[in-house]
């Protein structure tokens, strides 16, 4: 999308002046990582400011940059904003707000400094850019947490963990979510959506999808932990990121390993660097969000750690996203455990208890930005 034929020409006009006006120098790219993708966004001097090339940016969040009547209209959904070149008065839908710096437009393109991109993005999107070293980072500034995606680790063919009585791990996990689902939204009055309700066989990337299409502000994945030595017990939360421990990756390689039913290889869909392109935005949230689930899990069930792994069923979450192993189905006791409704009710309300401690860390976190 150009900004017109008509900008050309004005700017044609008034190019000697703003040759003095407006000093430029090239500095150089930054990479805005955003729902998966990753774009380059390049960044010059104007007027000692640090700017960015505003119509790059408003491509990666689908907005429409037209240029009317002197005038550029920014329209996403309902929403608009109005720059005018040089001006420091921007009209956000319809609010009028007033900048120190103003857009500017060098060599027919628009530019904006961060300031009102973050304007604009927070009415538009509820979203923020941030710069870090060579990237910008986008993060969610909704006030509140609105909805949260639950998913049932496993199901239909691919049962997960089996214990030494022949418990299942997707029998388990779809109890504990079914539980949880109901205490978040009786309680918090978020809406929760689960990746599945029954014993049904869902993909990995589906699971993600599901999240995403309902733009969920939080992912969270359950499943009970196995291990060849029958006597380890405990719950332990994760987020993702290369897994940096042995038993991270032997977590990893089992859970990952639901992909063969879809007739995928572990290793062969072990997209490195997918994941960061889609959580990266997200790992402060993520990390705090494991500590609070494990802090209340660890009443119940013995505290081992929050850790990092490459997950395939997170890889593509586009929220701050956990996978929680509540218990050791391959421990005895662990099984004998998780096969009563009582235990399941107490995991279901532990994680209860960490989303609502994350609810509040979140709300106050957003409420001072
Ligand atoms: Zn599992």
């Amino acid at each position: 999308m150009r900004i017109g034929r008509f900008v050309k020409r004005i700017f044609l006009i008034i190019l000697p002046t703003s040759y003095f006006l407006l000093p430029t120098s090239n500095l150089y790219s930054y990479q805005l990582k955003y729902q998966g993708k990753s774009y380059t966004i390049e960044e010059k001097k104007i007027n000692g400011y640090s700017y960015f090339k505003a119509e790059d940016i408003f491509d990666c969040f689908g907005f429409n940059l037209s240029y009317e009547n002197g005038r550029l209209n920014l329209k996403y959904k309902n929403h608009s904003a109005l720059f005018i070149e040089s001006n420091p008065f921007i009209s956000i839908d319809g609010r009028l707000l007033n900048f120190t710096l103003t857009p500017e437009i060098d060599n027919n393109d628009l530019y904006l400094p961060l300031i009102i991109l973050n304007s604009v993005l927070k009415s538009l999107k509820r979203e923020k850019i941030t710069k870090k070293e060579n990237g910008l980072i986008v993060s969610s500034m909704r006030p509140r947490l609105s909805s949260i995606t639950i998913d049932p680790g496993h199901g239909g063919k691919d049962s997960g963990a089996r214990g030494h009585y022949g418990y299942f791990e997707k029998d388990a996990v779809l109890d504990i979510s079914l539980e949880l689902k109901k205490m978040i939204e009786k309680k918090l009055g978020i809406n929760c959506i689960l990746t599945r309700k029954t014993d049904v066989f869902i993909g990995l990337g589906e699971r993600a999808k599901i999240a995403n299409d309902n733009s969920c502000d939080l992912f969270l994945s359950i499943h009970c932990n196995a291990c060849k030595d029958r006597s380890a017990y405990g719950a332990e939360v994760y987020f993702l990121s290369p897994a940096k421990t042995n038993w991270a990756r032997a977590v990893e390689a089992r859970e990952n390993a639901s992909l063969k039913y879809e007739g995928k290889t572990p290793e062969a869909s072990v997209e490195y660097i997918l994941w960061d392109m889609a959580q990266t935005e997200f790992l402060e949230e993520s990390s705090t969000l494991c500590k609070y689930i494990l802090d209340a899990l660890s009443k119940i069930a013995k505290r081992r750690f929050v850790s990092q792994a490459n997950f395939a069923v997170l890889r593509s979450t586009y929220m701050p996203a956990c996978l929680i192993e509540v218990e050791f189905i391959s421990n005895k006791e662990g099984e004998r455990r998780l096969k009563t409704e009582k235990f399941k009710k107490e995991c279901a309300k532990h994680i209860f208890e960490g989303i609502k401690a994350y609810k509040k860390f979140y709300e106050k976190k957003m409420s001072y930005e």
